[in-house]
């Protein structure tokens, strides 16, 4: 039924998946994850969409929203990079450079000197020049591999040689200096980079800074394709995300799936709800609590009114709920979801459905912090 990271019936991570899907580092940091199907008792949050669709309108609505709320002095977090999170979000990069990208300015890639912090037993000198530290700074930027690579970038506005303390700031100077474009480049070039060191350390496969360079030109170029590709027609299928918290509010699973078209706001609102119920069921959750923000939807499942062309989907919710020992809907305000917006819009980027659970998604976990200061 789904898509999964996890085979269901074995219970276990699918490695294979996950490692034709993730690079060396991160596979076997996923698989190291122990999973559980005991899971304390859950609240199930899905989110909708009024108007049954997530337009990139509702992106910038976020990430300008967030970008205000620092610029007039108010934001509660302090943290310097948030401008710099909304700047990524309209970013025209594939969703895994992405999330990539996220991790390298959280100083949250498995370089050597990360792994060696966490315990794992390995050496923290670099594995391609031997003379310093293998940090993200010393991977992706100074060490004499990246250099050669970065000398290719005539335009870049920014001087990557000078002392920066880590990516964010000088994504944050591309920011302030440069174009979202060059931001691309950056990001891109440091995830090709990323990947090359990867394969030389996994594979034996040394690759010129041309061919580093080229490669993150390519990837560019047909995301961009991609992207016009994927616009054509009557406009962005409808998409649907879920979120299952525990009641610590850790998110435990997460769910995005974009829609074969654009379906009416109510439909998205009801499959999204459905596919949360069965969610929740498959993770064998006892007590759950629906939020929503549509109203109409809160008031037919408890009213039990189920007239109309969704009825056979909500007497399917409500056929789904009644093996939970109990189960509550309630009524939220829009903006109290950032975390499953950004979801939804992922699945737009990435066009396909994706299940985690155990683990966050990655391109949330900054969310889900921010929401918890
Ligand atoms: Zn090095």
């Amino acid at each position: 039924m789904v898509s999964s990271l996890i085979d269901i019936e074995n219970r276990r991570w699918n490695a294979e998946l996950i490692r034709s899907l993730f690079l060396p580092f991160d596979a076997n940091t996923i698989l190291n994850i122990p999973l559980s199907y005991n899971l304390p008792k859950g609240k199930v949050i899905w989110i909708g969409n009024r108007k049954g669709e997530f337009t990139v309108r509702s992106a910038y609505y976020i990430t300008l929203k967030v970008i205000e709320s620092d610029e007039v002095g108010e934001s509660s977090y302090g943290d310097p990079r948030i401008p710099l999170w909304g700047k990524m979000w309209l970013l025209k990069i594939p969703a895994k450079i992405w999330i990539f990208s996220w991790r390298a300015c959280m100083n949250a890639l498995p370089t050597k000197l990360n792994l060696n912090r966490k315990g794992i037993d390995t050496t923290v000198s670099c594995p391609i020049c031997d003379q310093e530290a293998e940090t993200i700074m010393d991977a992706l930027i100074t060490c004499d591999s990246a250099r050669q690579v970065w000398d290719r970038w005539v335009e870049c506005p920014v001087n990557l040689s000078s002392a920066h303390l880590d990516v964010s700031d000088i994504a944050l100077k591309i920011l302030a200096d440069g174009t979202s474009k060059d931001l691309e480049t950056f990001f891109v070039t440091s995830w090709s980079l990323w990947y090359s060191r990867n394969q030389v350390v996994f594979e034996t496969n040394n690759q010129t800074p041309n061919q580093v360079w080229n490669f993150a030109r390519r990837i560019t170029q047909d995301y961009k394709e991609a992207s016009n590709l994927f616009s054509c027609g009557d406009g962005n299928p409808s998409s649907i995300e879920v979120i299952i918290k525990d009641n610590r509010g850790e998110t435990i699973a997460a769910l995005r799936m974009p829609l074969n078209g654009q379906y009416p706001s109510l439909e998205t609102e009801v499959i999204a709800l459905e596919k949360g119920v069965l969610l929740a069921k498959e993770m064998e959750l006892q007590q759950i609590m629906l939020e929503t923000d549509a109203l109409t939807v809160v008031q037919s499942l408890l009213i039990g009114n189920k007239e109309g062309d969704l009825e056979h989907l909500l007497q399917g919710i409500s056929d789904t709920l009644n093996p939970f020992s109990s189960w509550q809907i309630k009524h939220l305000k829009r903006d109290c979801n950032r975390v499953a917006h950004e979801l939804a819009q992922l699945a737009k980027f990435t066009g396909t459905k994706q299940v985690w659970k155990g683990v966050s998604p990655p391109t949330v976990q900054h969310l889900i912090q921010l929401e918890k200061v």
